[in-house]
Order: structure tokens, then sequence, then C-alpha cells
């Protein structure tokens, strides 16, 4: 069981080889063994054969030359000496050491074994072959006691019959023992030649079998060799194809004439979220349509015009505007037998479109900064003067001089002049604001400014303050005056809002990369006021647009605030929560060291 068991470990170590060689060992040792013994066998029969045919050649020329036919007949005793003694001439040969005479009816007429003289041995098988015709044979180890003739022990004898005829009777069957030791010999040298033979012939048949396995195996090694290195050159360029693909830093998008998608590069998986399955059609994957877009080359199946594009605005989940622009291509099979197909290659010109909205509305406020700061300079030096008297003649001493009518005018002709006043530094700062140089601002400072300068108001209005800066360290990229009004706004509006009792909560994260859009700072200041209504959300943003009435509403805080955020970059949008109050959302790109113009 061990042996079987350290065997199989054995085979189970060895390679390809040397299991073809321990195997066609025992194979080619089994069959010559096989082969050596069948014909050894044959050579041997015929041998034999050939030595049973010189056995009864010379019995009959003995029987013809020395002996009559007289001894196929039962005689006395004394004829019996006789015939000995003739016998004795006939076969005194150094290898017959028995003789036996049998008649042709099978009794046995002389023997020198007396006791047999007279018996009827029909029924030996070797004589019954023999009276057919055919001298016989059959080599066994003698039985020492069956005769006298013999001069010493014998390892095996050969046991002949041989059939005597005249005139084409068969008179009887002498039969001899003998020794032929050259036929022994000869056999047992011819045995040995055949097994060396076969031996030496299969040796030399194992020796070409694994010769010619080994050549195999070692040209068998080098194709695998050579397979590898072709898998790995393919899975090398497959790889760098791929990374060319994904590093022109546009979706590739492969579809079929249906609009199926096929394949995505990286970038537009991840950009359109076909990472878990590609299911669906380009216009409702990417676009969330249901129809084809009505401009590309799928839908105008004008396959000769070889190039279309469109663009595309979507909104993402966190209502933030992205702008696409796609070129298609029709990518003809090199199979006729293949179906055509259309290559979309899809550019996120995002970033381009707001620099190219910054860089208008920079023009645009360039001018009107000019403008509005010519006129704002000439009105604020008479409306300076006709506050500072107004205020002049309310206050103590002239305040007693005049009556209840004319103060209450007074009084009316000062909040306006102080709206006048409020409106005007808006406009001025609005002017100013594209002039003031950009440096890392941070975000959790401008806003504890923006809580200290209010805490009086807070303080007055009996109104919570809460803020949860999961990002301390935000910083942006812009002038910190302009950042320290757009959250004054934004506060100063929820502090109009909320009731006493209220909270205000001030909100500052870093929003992580998402969807190919960069990382983000995301401010947001929500109140528990009465909300948004749905009229006013579309014109929050609008210059002059104020649901103040008379106190000191100007309408300008968003206009200026949305203004300085698209500047920087980011964008600002308004909603109502899903509890009471509204919230403003602000979002600007984080800092980085060395900014892109
Ligand atoms: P102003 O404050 O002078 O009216 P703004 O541009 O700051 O000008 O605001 C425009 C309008 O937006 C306000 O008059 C008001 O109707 C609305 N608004 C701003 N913030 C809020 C808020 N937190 N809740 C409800 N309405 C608001």
């Amino acid at each position: 069981m061990q042996l079987v068991q350290t065997i199989r470990r054995r085979l189970a170590a060895m390679g390809h080889v040397e299991k073809f060689s321990a195997t066609a060992l025992v194979v080619t040792l089994a069959l010559a063994a096989v082969f050596a013994t069948v014909t050894e066998s044959v050579v041997y029969r015929m041998a034999e054969q050939a030595e049973t045919e010189r056995t009864a050649a010379i019995i009959r020329h003995r029987y013809e030359h020395t002996l009559r036919p007289e001894i196929f007949a039962l005689g006395d005793p004394v004829s019996s000496e006789s015939l000995r003694a003739s016998l004795n001439r006939a076969f005194i040969l150094d290898d017959i050491f028995r003789v036996k005479i049998y008649a042709a009816s099978g009794m046995v007429t002389w023997s020198d074994e007396a006791r047999l003289i007279g018996k009827d041995l029909s029924t030996n098988e070797l004589f019954q072959v023999a009276v057919q015709g055919h001298p016989v044979s059959k080599i066994e180890a003698p039985h020492r006691h069956e005769h006298e003739f013999e001069k010493g022990t014998h390892e095996k004898v050969m046991e002949t019959y041989v059939p005597i005829f005249a005139r084409g009777k068969l008179l009887g069957v002498i039969e001899t023992y003998r020794y032929p030791e050259d036929f022994f010999r000869r056999s047992a040298t011819a045995g040995w030649i055949i097994w060396a033979g076969i031996l030496v012939a299969g040796a030399i048949l194992y020796g070409i079998m694994v010769g010619v396995v080994r050549r195999i195996n070692t040209y068998q090694r080098g194709l695998e060799k050579a397979l590898r290195y072709s898998r790995d050159s393919l899975a090398r360029e497959k790889t760098r194809l791929e990374n060319i693909v994904n590093a022109i830093g546009a979706g590739l998008v492969l579809v079929d004439q249906r609009g199926n998608i096929l394949w995505s590069n990286d970038i537009a998986t991840r950009w359109f979220g076909l990472a878990e399955d590609r299911e669906g059609t380009c216009y409702g994957r990417l676009w969330g349509a249901s129809a084809p877009c009505p401009s590309c080359i799928r839908a105008c199946g004008d396959a000769q015009d070889k190039l279309r594009y469109c663009e595309h605005r979507v909104v993402d989940e966190n209502g933030r505007e992205r702008h696409y622009e796609v070129i298609t291509t029709t990518n003809p099979a090199l199979d006729p037998a293949e179906p055509m197909r259309f290559l979309e290659l899809v550019l996120d010109v995002t970033e381009a479109k707001q620099a190219q909205k910054r860089l208008q509305l920079a023009d645009k406020s360039a001018l009107i900064a000019q403008l509005l700061g010519g006129l704002t300079e000439q009105i604020n030096t008479p409306v300076s003067i006709l506050l500072t008297t107004v205020t002049r003649h309310l206050g103590e001493p002239l305040r007693s001089r005049y009556e209840k009518d004319l103060l209450h005018d007074l009084e009316l002709m000062e909040r306006q002049c102080q709206r006048i006043d409020f409106a005007l530094r808006s406009l001025l700062s609005f002017s100013q604001s594209a002039a003031e140089a950009r440096v890392a601002v941070s975000l959790s400072e401008v806003v504890s400014k923006a809580a200290t300068l209010l805490s009086p108001r807070i303080a007055r209005n009996a109104v919570e303050l809460q803020t949860s800066a999961s990002a301390p360290a935000a910083l942006a990229e812009g002038a910190p005056n302009d950042l320290l009004q757009v959250v004054l706004n934004l506060l100063d509006n929820a502090l109009d809002v909320t009731p006493s009792g209220g909270k205000i909560e001030v909100g500052l994260v870093i929003e992580p990369k998402h969807n190919g859009a960069p990382e983000e700072i995301v401010l947001t200041v929500s109140d528990t006021g009465p909300g948004l209504e749905p009229e006013v959300l579309p014109k929050l943003f609008q210059p002059f647009f104020t649901t103040k009435g008379d106190r000191a509403g100007s309408g300008l805080g968003l206009a200026v605030s949305q203004r300085i955020i698209e500047s920087m970059g980011g964008s600002i949008r308004a909603f109502n929560k899903d509890t009471l109050g509204a919230c403003f959302e602000v979002r600007l790109p984080v800092f980085r060291d060395a900014p892109t113009n």
C-alpha cells in the first residue's frame, strides 16, 4: 500500500516526458517479454518438429537396414532376448536410451521394460497421432524407474513415436526416448539469442521513442514560450491602447444601428454610470431621452456624412448643469457580414462653457463696473450730504423744533436715504469686486467673521445660529471681501425671514470627485423661515428683485452674490427644504496651489 502511494507521489511529481519515459519503459519491457516468449515458443516448436523428423529418419533407416517386420509381432522370451540384441545393434546411439515397439493395433510387442510387453497401449495420445502417419515427439522430464538403458540423469528427454510402413501399410510404431543434447543446447542458445535480440531491439525502440518525445516536448516548450510571449505582447498592447483610449480625456461609446450601447471606455462608463450594465440606448442612458437625437448621424441615416456634431445639457443628481459635445462617426464594419456601427466621442465641455460665460460676464462686468463706478460716485456725494443733514435734523437739539408731521416726513426721508445709501454701497462693491486680487480664502474664517458682524442682530432677533463645518480647512480661490459679502447677504436674508426662536444653519463640506466632476466646497445657509414662494424662485437672482417693500430691500444681495460666485467658477442655487424654510447652496472649486487660468 505504502509502495503504491510512493509510486503515485513520484508519478504526480514527474513531468510529461518523465511520465512517458516510465510508461514507455514498462510497456516496451512487457511487449518485448511477450514477443520474445511467443517467438521463442514458435522457433522451439519448429526446431522440435525438425528434430522429430530427423529422429524418424534415423529410426526408419535403422529399421530398414537392421530389423525385420517380425518385431511388430509378439515372440517368445528367447527371441525377445535376440530381439533385444538386434535392437541394441540397431539403436546403439548415444542419445537413445529407451525403445518401445507397438504393433499397429497398439499392443506393445517389445519394451526394455518387460512388464509392458503384451499390453495394449492404443489409447496413448501420441501413439494415435503416429498411426495417422505422422512422427510425433514430446519433450518432458523422464520417469527414472521407466527405463533401464538410461545412462545418467537427464533433465528432460525427447519421446518420439515413429510409424513404420511397408508398401503403404502400417506395420507398427517404434517409440524412442532420446536425449538430443545438440538440439537442447541449440534451442537454449536460440532462446537466449531471441531474448537478447528482442530486448536490444526493445531498448533501441524505447530510446528512439523517448528521443522523439523529448524533441517534441522541447519543440512544444518553444511553441508555448512563443505563445506566452505573443499573449503578453498582446495584453501589453491592449493595455496600451486602453490607456490611450482613456487618456484622451473623453468618453467613447460604440453603438449599433439602433443606438444600443455595445462598448464604452472607462471615462464614458464613469460619467454615465455604465459600470453595472450597458443595457439600453445611447440617447436613453446618456441623455435621458426617449427618442434618438434628431441631429444624430444614425437618425439621419446618412452614412455618407461621416461626422456629426450635437450638444447635450444634463443636470446631475446634485442639480449641477453639465454640457457635452458629441461627435458621432460611422464605423464601417471591415467584414461586410457585420452590421454597421457608430462611434460616439463625448467631450465634457462644462468647464469651457463656464469659462466662456465667465469671460463674457467679465467683459460685461468690466463695462458695467465702469459705468456704475462713475454713476454711484455722482449720486453718493449728494445722498451722503442729504442723509447727514436729515440725520442731524432728527437728532437733538434740532428735533424739538419740528412738528410731529414734519418729523415723520424727515424720518421717511432718512429711511429712503439709508436705502439709497445701501443700494449705492452694493453697487459700488459690485463694480469694485472685479478688481480685487484673488487669494486662498478660508471659508470657515469668512463664516465666523460674518457671524461676529451679525451677532448683535442675531441676539436681538433671538435666533440660534448653528455652524456645522465638517471641512474647517476648506480653501477657495477668490477675493476675501467678496466672499464675506456673499455670506453676509445670505445670513442677512435668513435673519429677515427667521422668526424669533428660529434657527439658521450654516454647513461647510468638501464634496469628493463625482462622475468626472472635480472636488468642490459646498456652503449651505438654511433657515426656518416661510421658505420660497414658487413665483419668487425664478426671479431670486435678478438684480433689483425684492419682496421687502419699502424696508431696506435693494434686490441686489442675491444678484451680486451670484455674480461673485460665478466669477470664481462656482454656482449658487436656492431651494425649499423638506422641512420648513429655505436653503441657499453655494458650490466653489477647491483652491489649488497652482491654479489653472
Ligand atoms: P433683498 O434682500 O434686498 O430683497 P436679495 O437679492 O437679497 O434682495 O433677495 C431677493 C429676494 O429673495 C428677497 O426680497 C426675498 O423675497 C427673497 N429671499 C432671499 N432670501 C430668502 C430667504 N432666506 N427666505 C425667503 N425669501 C428669501
